[in-house]
């Protein structure tokens, strides 16, 4: 019997994409799914692609691996990836791995990987992102787990991923669930590059009046500079897209509220576990909630009253918004190495930071020519927040009068921009001399005896708040 380099169970669009990805790069990949239907159906359509070796049971499944065995779970993710770890554990050998390459919570992946480990198997989280089409041409791979274990995966995961040049964009990142920790401040950042640009459409729109369609050359012409980037490029194709039943621009047809399945929450609340200031990334989650408010936005319309945008600005407008965009980038990707560095401080992982922005560069939704800059800026400076780095502190300081032009007309016309206007009021509080925390403090002290420190004494201190004169 072929005995296979990988297994991939669950073929949904996900695991089906990165079986044929493997087998099209020279490996041979065994192939299970709980409904064989989709097993059949995808020898049927890509069989001939590469060697698969279709399987029934699960016990056919882990006798036609070579061992260790590489067993790659793609079901969907939370109880189903327990449910196919227990079932497929009795069947595996001291030194096998179990790969997740779903979207899993870190915390899952942590506790998977330390009751696997107790049985002598390697658990792998990895991320995987880039969507179906990464999955088949190239994703960007984010793999935790055991070092010894990156050795036995990782030059298959490298060859399958995505390459920027002749980089791949997979390395390890770091022991047990630091890949999905990291994939998910991907996802965290993606929502906020998503809400920005939302952000940048509707005040090109409301404030300046600009249509879709010329939009999407504003758009198209802002990827030619320091906003190239796979998010930038495919808003220009949004925007230029017509519906085919009404002749209308695609987006004035499209519901306005949008979704999640979970990652940008989780990003937020592993923010505020960790002390993180995310304060963009999380407006950028409250703001798809917000839009599926469709109720409380219907009363409010009749309810709230407020400014309406002109439709008119100066020709200026325009270039100011995309500078205004590119410093609101910046503090979103300083934001999410900032939960990243507090997750390596909390988890005792080892991160490399500069690694984790070069294996963005490509495959992954958020990939973006900034992501190059980042690299080396964490290569060759490991500034203490991203923006400290000097290339992005010109940058952004260059770029300020303009955001701070862009969210002042937004404000004055009664166009909400909480993913611009966060990232600002974070980068003035980062350089304000004092904040008003002391207040804080003082009004914690008197009501709850909660003590306070002082700038001229070490130690802490408590006011006996009306007698102290
Ligand atoms: P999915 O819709 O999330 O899951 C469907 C697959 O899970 C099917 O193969 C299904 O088997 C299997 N499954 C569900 N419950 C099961 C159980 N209790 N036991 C065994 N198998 C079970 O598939 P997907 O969209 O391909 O995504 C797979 C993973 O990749 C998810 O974690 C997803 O979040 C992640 N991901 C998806 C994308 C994307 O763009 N779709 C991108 C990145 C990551 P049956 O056929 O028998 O129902």
């Amino acid at each position: 019997m072929t005995t296979a380099q990988i297994g991939v169970t669950g073929l949904a669009v996900m695991g089906a994409n990165l079986a044929r990805n493997f087998a099209r790069n020279g490996y041979t990949v065994a192939l299970h799914n709980r409904t064989k239907a989709r097993t059949d159906q995808l020898v049927a359509d890509h069989g001939s692609e590469g060697d698969f070796v279709p399987t029934e049971t699960l016990e056919e499944f882990v006798a036609a691996l070579e061992r260790p065995r590489r067993v790659l779970i793609m079901v969907k993710a939370g109880d189903p990836v327990d449910a196919v770890i227990d079932e497929i554990t009795p069947l595996l050998e001291a030194g096998d791995i179990v790969i997740d390459g779903g979207n899993s919570q870190y915390t899952d992946t942590r506790r998977r990987e330390a009751s696997l480990s107790e049985l002598g198997l390697h658990f792998v989280g990895i991320g995987v992102s880039g969507g179906e089409e990464g999955a088949l041409n190239g994703p960007s791979i984010m793999p935790g787990g055991s070092a010894e274990s990156y050795r036995s995966l990782g030059p298959m995961l490298e060859k399958i991923s995505a390459h920027v040049g002749d980089d791949p964009c997979c390395a390890w990142i770091g022991t047990d669930g630091a890949g999905h920790f990291v994939k998910m401040v991907h996802n965290g950042i993606e929502y906020a590059d998503m809400q920005l640009i939302g952000e940048a459409h509707d005040l090109l729109r409301s404030v300046a009046g600009i249509e879709p369609e010329e939009q999407s050359g504003i758009f198209a012409d802002w990827n030619t500079g320091d906003l190239a980037s796979f998010l930038i490029e495919i808003t220009a194709e949004v925007l230029a897209h017509r519906d085919a039943a009404t002749g209308k621009p695609f987006i004035d047809v499209v519901v306005d509220s949008a979704g999640q399945k979970g990652t940008g929450r989780w990003t937020v609340a592993s923010a505020l576990d960790l002390g993180s200031p995310a304060s963009g990334i999380a407006e950028s989650v409250f703001a798809r909630a917000l839009s599926s408010q469709r109720d409380q936005r219907e009363e409010a319309r009749n309810v709230l009253s407020g400014p309406e945008p002109a439709g008119e600005a100066d020709e200026s407008f325009v270039d100011d918004v995309r500078q205004a965009l590119y410093a609101s980038k910046l503090v979103s990707y300083a934001q999410g190495f900032d939960i990243i560095v507090r997750g390596a401080d909390e988890y005792g992982w080892d991160l490399n930071l500069s690694e984790i922005a070069s294996l963005w560069r490509g495959g992954c939704i958020i990939r973006a020519d900034l992501l190059d800059v980042i690299r080396r800026a964490y290569r060759d400076q490991r500034p203490a927040n991203l923006l400290f780095a000097p290339e992005f502190a010109d940058a952004i300081a260059k770029a300020a009068p303009a955001w701070r032009r862009v969210v002042a007309a937004a404000v004055q016309s009664g166009v909400p921009v909480p993913a611009f206007s966060a990232s600002l009021a974070y980068y003035d509080a980062l350089r304000r001399d004092r904040l008003p925390a002391a207040l804080t403090q003082g009004l914690r002290d008197l009501f709850g005896a909660h003590t306070y420190q002082r700038e001229d004494a070490e130690g802490t201190f408590h006011t006996m708040w009306g007698q102290d004169k």
